[in-house]
């Protein structure tokens, strides 16, 4: 194979120590696909099953090394961004991504990790929302990050459809609107919206019992590993949905809490 056929894709978020999400689970992700996976440090976490206890972000020169580093000498057919976790750090990366200028950004808004951990300042979000999100090809939000995205709750079916447009209209240029935390007792469905005008697509799967860690790290690099290798958004959406549902149906609990983890392979 030469090197002109290798599928590349970059990560640039948090790394996490018990190997359950951030960067661990992207390069997992990129490698399921056969993508080969670049990685850029943007935070560092102290991580088990149980929670955060420590954060470190490198300073913002390293970083711009590290996300040069990878432009300089890589193809990188799309670009995941996760856990960026000030203002700083964002406007860095923004301030890259307009230099590189990547064919695909998928933009996952990290800003509470399941465990309840912060892993976003709160004054950090209006760089997030309005230098970042304009510029990525798809931004994953879950309801409670669309909730801090668009300054109002969202608690009902027909409220995540407004909450679509809603992000549409703040800047977003696609929409995968994760519907996990609206437990109506039915299925998990996820909202897809690429334009004002254009019909919402519903991707749908069964509600698995189980408290697990990593699903959105993971989807949002399914995502970009499939645009990188050449899918349309939907495609690329819905493949790496079922990819997560697959993952989390195999996965296992390798700490202490009851937490699943997820099987990439
Ligand atoms: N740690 C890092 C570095 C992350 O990027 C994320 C989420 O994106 C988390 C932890 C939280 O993962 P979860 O909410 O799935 O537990």
């Amino acid at each position: 194979m030469n090197s002109s056929q290798v599928v590349c894709a970059l990560t640039i978020a948090g790394s996490d120590s018990g190997g359950g999400a951030g960067i661990q689970a992207d390069l997992k992700t990129f490698a399921a696909y056969r993508v080969h996976g670049l990685s850029a440090i943007a935070a560092l976490t102290a991580q088990h099953t149980r929670g955060v206890t420590a954060v470190h972000l490198p300073d913002t020169g390293f970083l711009r090394a590290q996300i040069d580093a990878c432009f300089d000498d890589f193809r990188i057919g799309a670009v995941k961004l996760g856990m960026l976790a000030s203002a700083e750090v964002i406007l860095a990366v923004a301030d890259a991504l307009e230099v590189h200028r990547p064919a695909h950004v998928v933009l996952d808004p990290v800003m509470v990790a399941t465990s309840g951990a912060r892993l976003l300042e709160p004054a950090a979000l209006a760089a997030l929302r309005e230098r970042l999100m304009p510029m990525a090809t798809l931004v994953t939000p879950n309801l409670p990050e669309a909730e801090l995205l668009l300054g109002h709750a969202v608690t009902t079916a027909p409220a995540m459809r407004e909450a679509c447009h809603g992000l549409l209209a703040a800047g977003a240029r696609a929409v995968l609107l994760k519907g996990g935390h609206l437990d109506d007792g039915g299925d998990v469905i996820d909202l897809l919206a690429t334009s004002r005008n254009a019909p919402i697509e519903a991707i749908r799967h069964p509600r698995l019992a189980l408290e697990a860690h990593g699903t959105g790290c993971t989807l949002a690099s399914a995502i970009a590993a499939n645009l990188a290798l050449g899918a349309d958004l939907s495609t690329a959406c819905r493949v790496a949905s079922d990819y997560v549902h697959r993952a989390l149906l195999g996965g296992y609990r390798p700490g202490q809490a009851d937490v699943v983890v997820l099987d990439h392979f």
